[in-house]
């Protein structure tokens, strides 16, 4: 029996694996130690705990695990890189590259840089919502310090040439980070192929608790040092003061374990889930448009614009399936997503688009499931759509003269 509703948001968040709650359970009551208690077994515990997973999180990205520092999130990871090199190398330049279509983390901080006096290029990508290593190149100058280039997008799953970039910025000697909250788990990711300097993780995106993520901060060739935003006890090597959120972080390890073991063949069966997906609605659907790469996408998302269809009366008209449109709806303006902006698709393809994302627990019952209502809720709101008929008719609709009333 089909589950509703079907989740296909996991580009948002992830359920908890079974396996990680079951790791964590002991450390928030028996083993509730501070990890930074040096005098009783109490502490050691929780300490011991904290290195396993910061050896099975390294693992996942080839990093060595002195090399981990964790944080509340990907968000704070992306800040703390940032804010924490801007800092550090300030003397040295004071010009930021960063992609358009980043996370907001990365945006609004370097906007935020912006206002403390540094340079910032929004780095425009190609139709696929690619970075071109030419135009990246082109944006370098003697001022540049550093480079933040997603390695996948978390809207339309475009993935980007990561070890080119890495080499690029390795050449200039500037340092790279990468937000790779999407890629874990998805893509083999690791920071001695791609010369990343620093990168984003969080463990809710793979199957781990919400509130805990790391930042891989490189510590040779070159090492990297980092200004901290966070002051306190000098906790992870005094880059990011708190108490470790022990529970977080074991499950958190956990999560990057499970992962790891299901590299091999995870992103191929999402892969499939997703290709079906997108088959079954081109086959019944005209009209429709793929955002991203066609190739160069995460295996597990799909983002389609039907046209003459807004995707929040989609979105309303399929409640039994939980996705995402690329319109921000939390905004009271309704503008569309900007990384659907900068691949410049419109604003009315933009409006008519919907995110799949797919994920550990999705089957090919859900997906079946999710083909058949997203093609009848698409025909029912365009069978009322005036502006379909006439495409339909032949009329140009560029050509229109529309009246004011
Ligand atoms: C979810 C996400 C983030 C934010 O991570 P949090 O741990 O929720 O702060 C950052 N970047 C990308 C690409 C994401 O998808």
């Amino acid at each position: 029996m089909l589950k509703k509703p079907v989740y296909l948001d996991y580009h948002a968040t992830t359920p908890v694996d079974p396996e990680v709650v079951e790791a964590m359970i002991p450390y928030f009551t028996s083993v509730f130690g501070n990890a930074a208690s040096r005098n009783h077994s109490f502490g050691w515990s929780a300490e011991s705990a904290v290195e396993t997973a910061r050896k099975q999180i390294a693992d996942v990205i080839g990093a060595n695990p002195k090399e981990i520092v964790f944080t509340s999130g990907a968000t704070e990871s992306n800040n703390l890189a940032l804010r924490g090199v801007a800092e550090m190398y300030k003397s040295k330049g004071n010009h930021i590259i960063v992609g358009r279509t980043e996370h907001k983390a990365v945006l609004d901080t370097a906007k935020f840089l912006e206002t403390q006096g540094f340079q910032i290029t929004f780095l425009p990508v190609d139709e696929f919502g690619m970075v071109e290593l030419s135009v990246l190149e082109n944006a370098i100058t003697e001022q540049t310090i550093l480079i933040s280039i997603m390695a996948a997008n978390n809207e339309i799953g475009t993935i980007n040439p990561m070890e080119e970039i890495g080499k690029l910025a390795k050449e200039k000697g500037i340092i790279f980070h990468s937000d790779a909250v999407q890629a874990i788990g998805k893509i083999p990711v690791d920071v001695q192929k791609w010369n990343v300097d620093l990168l984003s993780l969080t463990a809710h995106k793979i199957y781990g608790p919400k509130g805990i993520g790391a930042l891989y901060i490189r510590r040779k060739s070159p090492r990297v040092r980092l200004s901290p935003i966070m002051f306190g006890g000098g906790h992870e090597r005094g880059m990011r003061s708190g108490t470790l959120n022990v529970p977080g972080i074991v499950g958190f390890g956990k999560a990057a374990e499970l992962v790891l073991k299901n590299l091999s063949t995870e992103p191929e069966r999402l892969y499939k889930l997703r290709s079906r997906l997108h088959a079954g609605l081109l086959a019944k659907l005209d009209e429709t448009k793929l955002n991203g790469h066609p190739v160069k996408r995460l295996p597990n998302n799909l983002n389609v614009s039907f046209a003459y269809v807004e995707g929040e009366a989609l979105m309303m008209a399929i409640p039994d399936i939980a996705v995402s449109s690329g319109s921000a709806c939390t905004s009271a303006s309704l503008e569309p997503s900007y990384v659907l902006k900068a691949i410049g698709i419109g604003e009315e393809l933009a409006h008519s688009s919907i995110r799949f994302g797919l994920g550990r627990f999705t089957t090919e019952e859900e997906i079946d499931f999710t083909i058949e209502k997203t093609v009848e809720a698409v025909n029912r709101l365009r069978e009322m759509s005036p502006l379909y008929e006439m495409a339909k008719e032949g009329i140009d609709l560029k050509t229109v003269q529309w009246t004011a009333h």
